[in-house]
């Protein structure tokens, strides 16, 4: 059955005003999924206002941390309550598999439950040695309303290392997902006012990011954007942002590097790297799409990691076994067949894969399969240019140098995996590494305490940890004279 959705604005569902809808149908079968309305400028205006008014009256900033806290687990308790129903929703609308949607639920609860401890703990400092009957107080405050724009390919693990920690921050927030993914951010919301948090501290409102996403950035009303996305909107979300001085933080794209050292354990790297590509059908910022090898181990690995390639299952997202879903659209999948034709013209080897997958049922949707390059040098644009997508790029290196060399041979610096059993060279390589996580002999793990994020053209700004929580928090200085009066200008008094 087809799900219809309206925006969620001061707790309760708005029809846009333009009356329209966007169809999301799907990836995998083509049939009609969902239907999100398709806000205006209008809508964004009528959501930042019941954010202001919130933010203004202090009806969220004034309930004490501790009650704040309580809302968040409360809330985080639902989310698992209904977890099943949730990566339903979630698998079919990205088309990702039904076992990676659940696993993505499940950490947004857990998301949420830290956030929720961090309120608790909202740093200040008291400064007592100032000079005579004088006292500094440092303060953290909430910024204001925050504008949260998210993208398609992990709807709510992008929104949730957001969304809890503007939350326990004190600011209320106007969501704007992706157009493709919008129903989950929709159904937790319900959930967050069955769990009890006031009304207008979120808002949705669905549709294009040319219209919702650009108003909500250009709007005076709104103190922060936290944008997750490519680097090419991240770019014009700045641009648009410094006119106002709007503050920004942007989680963008990758290009990370698996870099694997002979001296590794092999199974494990094969598993990591086939794993890291593979993730989400590739459409994972932090996918390890680039395979750096010692030169004296690659042609056997390579042999082996087609082999377990081959295994890979691909099919219905609803399917407990499958492993890779469908690709997320049309335009997507072209882009991604025609990153592989631009492979091969430019001289790079297809060792596997390549090919929109056309068997049985797979003909209904957009599936393309794990695919391997090898011989792919720095100049290629598979090397250089997210595909976003399950296509691995291998290059061979002969020295440690090398290798450093070719992983931070990129515009991008989200993360980057290494394979050996040598420690030093462990942390020799991954203090050198230009990014913003190093994996070492694992690959694309999370915690809630550690902070995510990008260097270079991958963004700024950090999620998740402490730092997710301060980014959404202003800082005050605060003088105090206590006591006798000690004039500045004495010649000025009577
Ligand atoms: P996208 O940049 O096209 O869109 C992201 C969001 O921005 C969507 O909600 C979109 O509607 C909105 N948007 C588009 N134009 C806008 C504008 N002018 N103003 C305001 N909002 C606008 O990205 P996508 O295709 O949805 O997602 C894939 C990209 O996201 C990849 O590049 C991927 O690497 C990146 N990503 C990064 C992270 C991270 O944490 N660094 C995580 C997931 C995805």
């Amino acid at each position: 059955m087809t799900r219809s959705y309206q925006h969620w604005i001061n707790g309760a569902e708005q029809a846009p005003s333009s009356g329209a809808y966007i169809e999301r149908t799907s990836p995998a079968h083509g049939e009609l999924l969902a239907k999100f309305a398709a806000g205006t400028e209008k809508d964004v205006d009528a959501a930042v206002e019941h954010a202001h008014r919130v933010h203004t009256s202090g009806a969220w900033s004034n309930v004490p941390a501790s009650e704040r806290a309580r809302l968040l687990n409360k809330w985080a308790d639902l989310i698992e309550r209904d977890a099943d129903r949730l990566a339903v929703i979630e698998a079919e609308e990205v088309g990702k598999p039904i076992v990676y949607a659940k696993g993505e639920v499940l950490w947004s609860a857990e998301l949420t439950r830290f956030a929720a401890s961090l309120a608790w703990q909202i740093p200040g400092e008291a400064h007592t040695h100032l000079g005579e009957n004088k006292l500094g107080l440092v303060t953290r405050e909430p910024r204001g309303v925050v504008g949260l724009i998210v993208p398609w390919n992990f709807p709510m693990v992008c929104l949730f290392q957001k969304l809890p920690y503007a939350l326990a921050a004190g600011c209320p927030v106007v969501i704007k997902p992706s157009e493709l993914t919008s129903g989950t951010a929709l159904e937790v919301a319900k959930l967050a006012a069955e769990a009890g948090l006031p009304a207008g501290i979120i808002n949705i409102v669905t549709g294009k990011g040319s219209v919702v996403g650009e108003r909500l950035t250009r709007h005076p009303n709104v103190s922060m954007i936290s944008f997750t996305g490519s680097t090419r909107v991240g770019k014009q979300i700045a641009a648009t942002a410094a006119q106002d001085l709007t503050r920004v933080a942007l989680e963008l794209g990758g290009k990370a590097a698996n870099v694997v050292f002979a001296d590794a354990d092999l199974d494990a790297a094969l598993d990591g790297v086939l794993f890291g590509v593979i993730l989400n059908q590739g459409e994972e910022c932090v996918a390890g799409t680039r395979l750096l090898i010692e030169e004296s181990v690659a042609d056997e690995f390579v042999s082996r990691l087609v082999e377990r390639a081959k295994k890979v299952v691909i099919g219905m997202p609803l399917d407990e076994k499958v492993q890779i879903g469908a690709l997320i659209h049309e335009g997507h999948l072209e882009s991604v067949l025609e990153y592989i034709r631009i492979g091969q013209e430019e001289g790079a080897t297809l060792a596997y894969g390549g090919q929109r997958l056309t068997d049985g049922e797979l003909a209904k949707g957009l599936f393309v399969g794990p695919t391997i390059f090898t011989n792919v040098k720095p100049s290629h644009r598979i090397f250089r240019e997210e595909i976003f997508a399950p296509v691995l790029a291998v290059t061979t290196f002969k020295t440690v140098e090398e290798a450093i060399e070719l992983a931070n041979d990129t515009e991008y610096g989200l993360g980057n995996g290494l394979w050996t059993k040598d420690v030093d060279k462990a942390l020799n390589v991954s203090r050198k590494l230009q990014s913003g996580t190093v994996f070492v002999n694992t690959y694309l793990e999370s915690a809630a305490q550690m902070p995510f994020g990008g260097y270079k053209q991958s963004g700024y700004g950090r999620e998740n940890g402490v730092d997710g929580l301060l980014e959404f928090m202003e800082v005050k200085s605060t003088f105090i004279k206590l006591g006798a009066r000690t004039p500045v200008l004495p010649n000025t008094l009577d």
